[in-house]
């Protein structure tokens, strides 16, 4: 987009481009996410770094995490997109016999995609690729906390793709405010709750529907009698990918109070592990992205007794890894949603009190359980709500690009990621096809 444009000539382009028609074409589609793949693999380092930059995150996981990852996404809708748009027939009833009946997925028309800061790569281009792979136009939105990757992004895709098709707007409150007082046909927004509720009271001004794609405290649930060794390697991998910055990261653990003791030191150990002595050394572990939210985990550290990490220094945003024993329900850290790396565990009484634990609080974006017992997944799964599952192994199960993602309650609503990006994007169409004479 041109500097001078407006949020309503941006808009205006988008549509005149959506209604010449060529955005419905199967070959135009597949060439818009070959040149997203293209963006993606000659871009990647220019990502990388800026990320690197916001984020410090390293370059092994700025790939694993973000390019990587969205390449795998656009490669699976690639190679099923043709057969994700085929009409799917319906039976009729015999009063029409010999009409046919088919569902088809119609492009939406013009979309607009805003992106948080902590993976502001994935989480901008995965509802992009989903938003194209449906035929649509988008307004692609980055977070404007992660300034090098947003600046990187709108270098890099007018480069890539056709600015009538894909418009990079960047920008903070007021420039996401202008946007939303455009009429899009979807909005497709992740972030927190509060912001959740403007973009969605925005969006209701043109029944415009809307995904959310939120956040909230994941819990992790350990069972007597797992290997804990494998549980908090697991546990300590996904809880500070990102330095704890990330959506569905285990926020806190329940067990009971006779495996608390030795599972806090398996934490421990597991921590030491990945990160060394002193993370503040490793090349694999980032930083916190700004002072305002460095300031709000510092005043958590308190929330218990430190069994590892604690260390912290303003000047780098560097909060060391901690894991917080003896933590009651009610201390500052099990407010609101940690989003830093800071892992809390709480006893509880067996899962009865796990479980009403639970389901006494918003729920969350995903479920953790650690258990070799099929009777507790059983209870786990059928007697919380949470967006996801993810049994033995945190944050994986977002890789599985077959499988829903996206909150429930609180943590937002409605998913995408491979076919159900597809729906997301597209409204399901009945055509009744009754023959004349
Ligand atoms: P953020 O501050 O980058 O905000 C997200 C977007 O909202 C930005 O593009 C920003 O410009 C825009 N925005 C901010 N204020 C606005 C306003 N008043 N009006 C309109 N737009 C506005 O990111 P954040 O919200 O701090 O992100 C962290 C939260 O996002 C956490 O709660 C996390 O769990 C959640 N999250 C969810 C997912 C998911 O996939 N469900 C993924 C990542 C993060």
């Amino acid at each position: 987009m041109t500097a001078a444009a407006t949020p309503a000539e941006v808009v205006a382009r988008l549509r005149a481009a959506f209604r010449t028609g060529r955005t419905r074409d199967l070959d135009w589609r597949t060439d818009q996410l070959k040149r997203l793949r293209a963006l993606l693999t000659e871009g990647g380092d220019e990502l990388a770094d800026a990320l690197h930059a916001d984020l410090g995150k390293s370059r092994k996981e700025a790939y694993r995490t973000e390019i990587d990852f969205t390449v795998r996404e656009i490669d699976h809708t690639l190679e099923r997109l043709a057969g994700w748009l085929e009409p799917e027939p319906a039976p009729v009833p015999d009063v029409l016999a010999g009409a046919s009946a088919l569902t088809v997925q119609d492009p939406l028309g013009v979309v607009l995609v805003i992106a948080p800061w902590n993976y502001p790569v994935q989480l901008l281009l995965a509802p992009v690729a989903g938003a194209l792979a449906a035929g649509n136009t988008v307004v692609a939105k980055p977070s404007e906390l992660a300034p090098a990757t947003s600046a990187a992004l709108a270098r890099l895709i007018p480069r890539h793709l056709d600015p009538d098709v894909v418009a990079v707007v960047e920008g903070a409150v007021p420039e996401t405010t202008a946007l939303l007082a455009e009429r899009f046909d979807h909005v497709f927004y992740t972030g927190n709750g509060t912001v959740g509720r403007i973009v969605m009271a925005a969006a209701a001004k043109h029944l415009t529907p809307v995904t959310l794609e939120l956040g909230g405290k994941s819990p992790a649930f350990v069972d007597r009698g797992t290997d804990l060794g494998t549980v908090a390697s697991r546990l300590v991998s996904g809880k500070f990918l990102n330095t704890g910055q990330t959506c569905v990261a285990p926020d806190y653990v329940l067990t009971d109070p006779e495996t608390a003791p030795a599972l806090t030191d398996a934490l421990a150990a597991a921590v030491e592990e990945r990160f060394g002595p002193d993370a503040s050394q490793s090349p694999e572990y980032g930083r916190i992205v700004n002072e305002r939210h460095f300031d709000r985990l510092v005043k958590l550290l308190d929330s218990g007794r430190t069994v590892t990490g604690g260390a912290h220094d303003r000047a780098t945003k560097y909060i060391a890894p901690t894991v917080l024993a003896d933590v009651a329900p009610d201390s500052p850290v099990m407010g609101e949603e940690i989003f830093g790396p800071i892992l809390p565990v709480l006893t509880v009484d067996g899962l009865d009190e796990a479980i009403a634990f639970i389901d006494g609080r918003d729920k969350p974006l995903a479920l953790y359980a650690f258990t070799t017992d099929p009777a507790v997944r059983e209870r786990l799964l059928t007697e919380t709500s949470s967006g996801g599952v993810g049994m033995g192994l945190p944050l994986a199960h977002l890789t599985v690009s077959d499988l829903p993602f996206g909150g429930v309650g609180e943590s937002g609503m409605g998913n995408y990621h491979g076919r159900y990006s597809l729906e997301t994007f597209s409204h399901r169409k009945a055509v009744l096809d009754v023959p004349l004479g």
